[in-house]
C-alpha cells in the first residue's frame, strides 16, 4: 500500500488542471451544438410546412447525430465535473465503487476516472449484457 502508485493530493493541482481544460473545452463544443441547433430549428421553421420526405429524413439522420454527440460530451461533462469536486472534497483518485485507490497511470490516462480497473471493468460488463436497461436483481 505505502509502495502502490496512486494519487497524493500533492498531486491534485496537475489533475485538476487537466479537468479544467477538459471542462472548457467541452463547455465550449456544448455551447456551439446548441447555437447550431438554434439556427437549423430557425431554417425548418423558414423552410416552410411542407419539407422534402428526402430532407426531412436527412435533417433527423442529421439531428440524431448531432444528439448523440451532445450527449456523448454532457456525460462527459457530468464525469469531468464530478472529478473536480472529488478534489475539492479530498476523494479524489479513490474508486467510488469499492474505495481503493486508482492507479496512477489509469487516472493519466483517464483524469475524470471514477473507478478503479477491475470495478470498471465489472461495471461495463454489466451494462453490456443489459443495454439501456435498469439493473433489477429478481433474486
Ligand atoms: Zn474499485
Amino acid at each position: 500500500m505505502a509502495t502502490a502508485e496512486h494519487v497524493h493530493s500533492a498531486d491534485y493541482p496537475h489533475f485538476r488542471a487537466l479537468l479544467e481544460e477538459s471542462r472548457g473545452r467541452l463547455q465550449s463544443e456544448l455551447q456551439e451544438g446548441g447555437e447550431r441547433r438554434l439556427a437549423s430549428d430557425r431554417y425548418s421553421a423558414l423552410a416552410g410546412e411542407a419539407p422534402d420526405a428526402g430532407d426531412a429524413s436527412v435533417a433527423t439522420e442529421q439531428a440524431d447525430l448531432r444528439n448523440a454527440q451532445i450527449g456523448r460530451d454532457v456525460s462527459e461533462l457530468r464525469a469531468v465535473e464530478a472529478a473536480i469536486s472529488r478534489i475539492d472534497d479530498g476523494s479524489y483518485g479513490i474508486c467510488t465503487r469499492c474505495a481503493t485507490p486508482i492507479a496512477l497511470p489509469r487516472l493519466q490516462a483517464n483524469p475524470a476516472a471514477e473507478r478503479c480497473i477491475d470495478c470498471q471493468a465489472a461495471y461495463e460488463k454489466q451494462f453490456a449484457d443489459r443495454p439501456a436497461q435498469p439493473v433489477t436483481r429478481s433474486i
